[in-house]
């Protein structure tokens, strides 16, 4: 064990650099000398060895030493400096096509010249262009091992980093963070002899050693990330919060609901029941697929404040799915004597004025919002918990300020874009999960079509059939990218297409700029069935809930996210008729669309199609916020790496609780000054 072997940078480490070089090394993130260790190669370079001039392969890099027998300045077709080089074997060209005058003056014939570079077959035989190259006396040593290309920026050379980092290797202590117990049950080597592995490579130094190297580099990278939530965790969880305690309010609402909880929805109850009754806040993220019922979940707690005579506020994205939470919860708490106060931005500030009163005033103890609820204008009396559906679409202050509504109220985050396992456990490492991987009774499986745009007409014919045998269906409008005004103008052409096309039925159309009174107008008469198709922008995506709509078509899928489509497709079968999602694109199709659409069509589990996006599109865009306040992962791969994000994951429990100083020493040599989290 040697949390206490100097992990500190000593005082060398906090000599500060000069100030020019200071700025260029701040473009590479480098701000104390200790990052210079954790400025990691990109690649080697293999510079051991010297290939005769004969055996270089065009395609294939290799160092050449050869001698300078003529050079020239050549001004057509381009102005280009030209060397002829010989070695015992062969002859090579090298090519410069921009250089400087001391160059041209280097290349004087007899001048032995090392050039590491990829030699490719040119109109005057083999030949290098802008080689890596330096002037030696022949016969000069080899280095030892491979050599590393660090990622490097404008005025600093990689001979410059090479320097600076093969000084601080010399100079810094790098004694390690972590107790040596771990390590060997981890399997992971030392963190200084890592960083001489991957810095300096050992002669003979193979994928191996550097592979045990660069795990131990990644591990430390999670481990630190995971140790700096967790710790945020820990910080707000100390403060106290209401216990809210067993009433007879939601066991009514659970007795009184027109269906029974499945046994998931039923356990996660139990969790959050269970932290809701302890005096700190909780903080926990429920997930859930599409159509899982998280909605009951959420009334259920907020009815448990209630009966503790403390306030609750559920946000949604969305106006529509704002409104329906409103309707299903006003279904559920009014029989039970309670009002719930609803504000959206689309209501004007005179409806407003009565419900922030009661808010303010503590007579009312529920409220249902949208953004609106976060505004300035809104205060509560006593605030006890904070609930944001379909957290993903908010950024992330918007989700904190809904908890800043209150002195520290519990927050419960709910999602039906499931997040991959691996980055709940990093990203998402302050919030506890909770999960519902189960549907309820009775859904039938949706089947999912691809069809081109160009047999448009047979799905036009397969709607017909379907809306007269009594069925509804959405038809969703291309996303055009950064411009509600388009999307807008693309849906209310579809819709007059529609309408021509479909003369016979009844044609409603919802887009994100009609006013909240008129959206909800359509809404209403599709759920009631007056309507039979509907026409949309992705403002459906979340939450609507028509059971009876059992057709789906998307219009241009192949320019929708993954995670987009499985939330559109989520609305249809939620009854108990076989539904069918129409996938319409248009060729020829881009790789990632192609993938997009191959993963959407093989698979309707949430989870799995979570890891795709993943994979697809990398953490960062999986989140939604890169400006998160999560350390950001510079060498781990959420999807690759998943055993270390899991292994990282529980030591950094372990740390935390039996270890505090070596957290302590890890958080400061990986993060530093930098260590930051969510702010409460
Ligand atoms: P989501 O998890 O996507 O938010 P909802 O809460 O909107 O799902 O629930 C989807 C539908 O399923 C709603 O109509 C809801 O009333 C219904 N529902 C929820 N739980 C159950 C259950 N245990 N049995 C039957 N229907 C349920
Ligand atoms: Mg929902």
């Amino acid at each position: 064990m040697n949390p206490g072997g100097a992990p500190q940078d000593g005082r060398e480490g906090e000599r500060p650099f000069p100030a020019g070089l200071a700025r260029k090394l701040a473009k590479l993130g480098i701000e104390r000398r200790f990052d210079l260790l954790l400025h990691l190669p990109l690649r080697y370079e293999d510079e051991t060895r010297i290939t005769p001039i004969r055996d270089c392969r065009p395609g294939e890099s290799c160092q050449v030493e050869a001698r300078v027998v003529s050079a020239a300045v050549e001004q057509r077709p381009r102005r280009e400096l030209l060397a002829r080089l010989r070695d015992g074997s062969g002859e090579l060209c090298l090519r410069l096509l921009h250089f400087y005058p001391a160059q041209r003056a280097q290349l004087k014939p007899g001048t032995w010249l090392r050039l590491f570079g990829e030699p490719r077959a040119g109109f005057r035989g083999l030949e290098m262009v802008h080689p890596r190259l330096r002037v030696v006396t022949p016969g000069e040593p080899l280095p030892a091992g491979l050599t590393p290309v660090y990622p490097a920026t404008a005025g600093l050379s990689q001979g410059m980093l090479a320097r600076l980092i093969g000084r601080a290797l010399e100079e810094l202590p790098m004694g390690d963070t972590l107790p040596e117990v771990l390590l060997a049950r981890l399997g992971l080597p030392g963190f200084a002899e890592s960083l001489r592995a991957l810095h300096a490579p050992a002669p003979g130094s193979g994928a191996a050693q550097m592979g045990d190297a660069w795990r131990r580099m990644k591990f430390d990278e999670l481990l630190a990330q995971c140790l700096s939530l967790r710790r945020a965790w820990a910080a707000r969880r100390a403060r106290s919060a209401p216990a809210l305690v067993p009433g007879a309010l939601t066991a009514r609402l659970i007795e009184m609901l027109p269906f029974r909880l499945t046994a998931a929805q039923q356990r996660v109850w139990e969790e959050i029941a269970r932290e809701l009754a302890i005096p700190h806040p909780m903080q926990r993220l429920l997930q859930g697929d599409v159509g899982s019922g998280k909605t009951v979940i959420a009334a259920a707690a907020m009815l448990r404040a209630a009966e503790n005579g403390w306030q609750a506020a559920l946000m949604a994205p969305t106006e529509l799915l704002a409104e329906q939470h409103y309707r299903s919860l006003a279904g559920w708490v009014e029989p039970l004597g309670l009002a719930i106060a609803w504000l959206s931005g689309g209501r004007g500030r005179r409806q407003r004025r009565a419900p922030l009163e009661e808010l303010a005033s503590g007579r009312c103890l529920l409220a249902v919002g949208t953004h609106a609820l976060i505004e300035d204008a809104v205060t509560f009396r006593r605030l006890g918990l904070a609930i944001v559906d379909e957290q993903h679409r908010f950024g992330v202050r918007q989700r904190l300020a809904l908890r800043g509504k209150g002195e520290s109220p519990h927050l419960l985050m709910m999602s039906a874009t499931p997040i991959p396992r691996t980055l709940a456990m990093s990203h998402y490492a302050d919030l506890d999960v909770s999960v519902i991987d189960e549907l309820p009774p009775g859904r039938s499986p949706v089947l999912t079509k691809l069809v081109s745009e160009a047999r448009r007409s047979e799905v036009i014919d397969a709607i017909r059939t379907a809306c007269r045998a009594g069925g509804q269906a959405y038809w969703v409008c291309p996303l055009v990218e950064e411009s509600e005004a388009l999307d807008v103008q693309a849906a209310i052409e579809s819709h007059a297409r529609l309408a021509l096309e479909l003369g016979d039925l009844r044609i409603g159309l919802v887009h994100g700029r009609m006013n909240a009174a008129d959206k909800s107008a359509v809404m209403s008469a599709f759920a009631a069935g007056e309507v039979d198709i509907l026409v949309a922008t992705t403002v459906i995506e979340v939450g609507v809930d028509v059971p009876n709509a059992s057709v789906m078509v998307i219009e241009h899928a192949e320019r929708f996210g993954l995670a987009q489509l499985h939330q559109l497709r989520g609305r249809i079968g939620r009854g108990t008729q076989r539904s069918v999602c129409v996938l319409l694109y248009r060729a020829p199709l881009s790789e990632a669309a192609r993938s997009r659409l191959k993963a959407i069509y093989e698979t309707g589990d949430g989870f799995e199609i979570a890891a795709r996006d993943l994979e697809l599109r990398g953490p960062g865009e999986v989140i939604g916020a890169r400006q998160s306040g999560v350390p950001v992962l510079r060498f781990a791969d959420l999807a690759a790496d998943g055993d270390l994000v899991e292994a990282a994951r529980a030591a950094a429990e372990e740390l935390l609780a039996h270890e505090p100083a070596a957290a302590q020493a890890h958080l400061d040599r990986w993060l530093g000054g930098r260590a930051q989290w969510l702010s409460t």
